[in-house]
């Protein structure tokens, strides 16, 4: 019996060093699939990358939002990296990360938590909960049964802003509720801290500023110390047509922010999903048909492809073609549809493609490795389980 069911592109001691089919380019990847279905890639390096610039510059402790990709070799690779802390939602993310990373410390910041996942969770270990209201508050007690070492974290809602993805209007105390709340919470919890959310895809740097602002002012009111507070999430990705300030901006701002509004001191966290594992991720997917400048493709938005077909996001594209003849130097704008019978499967770009793109031929669609693979649904019968890591070396 082979060791593995696809052709060893590699020396077979380093055959699968992600727990992944593991190739040197993304071409070795394609031309090593006979499968149907589109192909997910990771890019360990990229990832391992973006790791080392969250962990060196961001002015506190990093959680990864375990939600933007849960997948198993990523979370490895962050957690080898030195990512020790993950921002959890549910029990499976908790069980998922325990399973990897026994020794990980979890943050369940998901504000609304069953009674059964506050339970479960503190069994499993887990001390660092967030909350916006008060019935929650007192869940949080009895299915703790009042336990004494709690960290708890009170998630904010923001006065509104501009972001791609506004984040407020479901979860988050209001001014007055978070005043009222602190002062509740303050004689429950081991630890207390303010949390908050400035929206995923933040294109402005100033938010953070602004949201601290908006919780010195709530911590004045209530008068009450805290421990830490979290920013949140929220730090942006380079998709074509929205560029971003680089993410040292977004650092430095943060930590002169922190100090301007008197967090020295304090415990800070960050968590970042979607800017931690974009660039570290792709799906690769192949072209079944073509009409004029549309692409019948075998991913869509019921796939990874969500983002693309609901907010009409680029993402970058690259045209993978084995066979001769190579494609045209030329490109033009495609719209792509998606394998589903929806007639909302539709993605419409536009996306730059050599103008001779034609069926057979795979597009590498970039920046998927946050919120692509995840969102994937089985409508209609089309998904995949084919994930490979890409060397790049
Ligand atoms: C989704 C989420 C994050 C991650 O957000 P990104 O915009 O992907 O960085 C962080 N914290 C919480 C509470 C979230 O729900």
């Amino acid at each position: 019996m082979s060791l593995t069911t696809f052709a060893p592109l590699l020396q077979p001691t380093q055959l699968r060093p992600y727990g992944l089919p593991t190739y040197h380019t993304v071409a070795d990847a394609i031309a090593d699939y006979d499968g149907d279905d589109q192909i997910y890639a990771l890019f360990p390096r990229r990832i391992e990358r973006t790791a080392r610039i969250f962990l060196s510059g961001f002015p506190g402790q990093i959680l990864y939002a375990v939600k933007a990709n849960p997948h198993a070799s990523l979370i490895k690779i962050l957690w080898e990296e030195g990512v020790t802390q993950f921002d959890v939602a549910s029990l499976r993310e908790i069980e998922l990360v325990q399973g990897i990373a026994p020794a990980a410390k979890l943050f369940l910041m998901h504000p609304i938590k069953s009674r059964k996942t506050i339970e479960v969770a503190y069994a499993k270990g887990v001390r660092e909960f967030s909350f916006d209201h008060a019935d929650e508050l007192q869940k949080i007690l009895v299915c703790t049964g009042e336990a004494a070492d709690l960290s708890l974290h009170l998630r904010i809602a923001l006065p509104k802003r501009d972001t791609a993805m506004p984040l407020g209007g479901k979860f988050g105390a209001t001014f007055d509720e978070a005043v009222a709340l602190l002062r509740s919470a303050r004689p429950i919890a081991e630890k207390l801290g303010l949390c908050f959310h400035v929206g995923s895809q933040c294109l402005d740097v100033q938010s953070y500023d602004a949201a601290m602002a908006y919780a010195r002012r709530v911590l004045d009111s209530a008068g009450v110390a805290i421990d830490s507070l979290d920013v949140g999430g929220g730090f942006p990705v380079a998709y074509p047509d929205m560029p971003i300030a680089p993410m040292s901006d977004y650092f430095d701002a943060i930590r002169s922010s922190l100090s301007l509004h008197g967090f020295d001191g304090l415990t800070i966290l960050g968590e970042p999903g979607r800017a931690l594992c974009a660039e570290g991720g792709a799906t690769l997917v192949r072209v079944e048909l073509r009409k004029n400048n549309n692409l019948y493709l075998n991913d869509g938005t019921y796939g990874s492809l969500f983002d693309a077909g609901q907010f009409a996001w680029k993402f970058p594209v690259e045209l993978h073609r084995a066979r001769p003849p190579a494609p045209t130097a030329n490109t033009i704008g495609f719209r792509f549809f998606g394998p589903t019978c929806d007639s909302a499967d539709v993605m419409k770009g536009p996306f730059h493609l050599p103008a001779d793109t034609c069926e057979g031929d795979w597009i590498e669609v970039g920046h998927l490795g946050a919120y692509g693979q995840t969102l994937a649904t089985q409508f209609n019968g089309f998904y995949s389980d084919h994930t490979v890591a890409i060397l790049e070396d």
